[in-house]
């Protein structure tokens, strides 16, 4: 069967949107990815693309005219596989290299039809600052989960988009560069958590990018500081099994983590992490 709209298959609509406070739009795919569009008086700044299905840019086009300026927050392919609907994406330096990796051959194909597939990759940095009119974003680098990871801290309505370092769910610390010793990333997960909470007195939310928005900061942030010093002292609590949200612990099923090996879940209060189980 033939839909006239890339955007609506045999399930209905691809893609969710829903507008949480003027300007701030939040949009979603079936994989319940969040993408959030901020539309300023002279333009707009989409925060990720999503896996790449569909349309993409028509959803963000029905709600904005204004000039869209494309950000990433890390270089997952969740998170960027739509960048190829414009022609230029800006990402960090930590977040060119997986940006262009599908995770299935789908998505290859997905990637493959977009018409700028070559999009063009401009770099942001810790302290740059996005001007939307009316509309003040700044960069903040915090790379754990993956070496690219920005936050964006909306100073004008007060959010704080954390991508995948901090989200209800749990954080993937399993994903980054594997000869990484796990201490390692746990403790710059910490000290970048200490970061975003020593700018708490400017937001008011917290927006990640699965599982979950908008949080209330206080609630997260001194849970996953918890958390992280605990599994740095060998303390944390050993969850049974991942939660759900979306794949299993056991390395005898089919999802895309699996062939990584076990993983533990520990947990602090709201704050939950995943990483691999280390070897008796
Ligand atoms: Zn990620």
């Amino acid at each position: 069967m033939k839909y006239r709209n890339a955007n609506i298959d045999e399930r209905g609509l691809l893609f969710g949107k829903w507008c949480s406070m003027p300007g701030v739009w939040t949009l979603t795919n079936r994989w319940q990815n969040f993408m959030h569009l901020l539309v300023g008086e002279e333009k707009a700044l989409l925060i990720d693309t999503g896996y790449g299905e569909g349309d993409f840019r028509q959803i963000v086009e029905s709600i904005t005219d204004k000039p869209v300026m494309v950000v990433n927050t890390h270089g997952h392919f969740d998170h960027t596989g739509g960048n190829g609907w414009w022609e230029d994406v800006w990402m960090s330096e930590g977040a060119v290299s997986g940006a262009r990796v599908p995770f299935s051959e789908e998505q290859q194909q997905w990637y493959d039809a977009k018409p700028h597939k070559d999009y063009r990759i401009h770099l942001l940095k810790d302290g740059d600052i996005i001007d939307l009119g009316g509309k003040v974003v700044e960069v903040l680098s915090i790379p754990a989960h993956q070496e690219g990871s920005i936050a964006l801290l909306d100073k004008t309505d007060r959010l704080l988009f954390t991508g995948d370092e901090m989200e209800s769910g749990q954080v993937l610390l399993f994903v980054r560069d594997r000869n990484l010793p796990l201490e390692q990333v746990v403790s710059t997960h910490k000290r970048n958590m200490e970061k975003l909470a020593a700018r708490r007195s400017e937001y008011d939310f917290i927006c990640p990018a699965h599982n979950g928005t908008l949080l209330q900061p206080d609630l997260y942030l001194n849970d996953f500081i918890a958390l992280d010093q605990e599994l740095l002292d060998g303390t944390a609590e050993i969850q049974p099994d991942t939660a759900g949200f979306g794949f299993a612990p056991n390395p005898d099923t089919n999802d895309m983590f699996a062939k990584m090996g076990p993983k533990e879940r520990a947990q602090h209060g709201q704050a939950s992490i995943v990483y691999l189980k280390k070897e008796e």
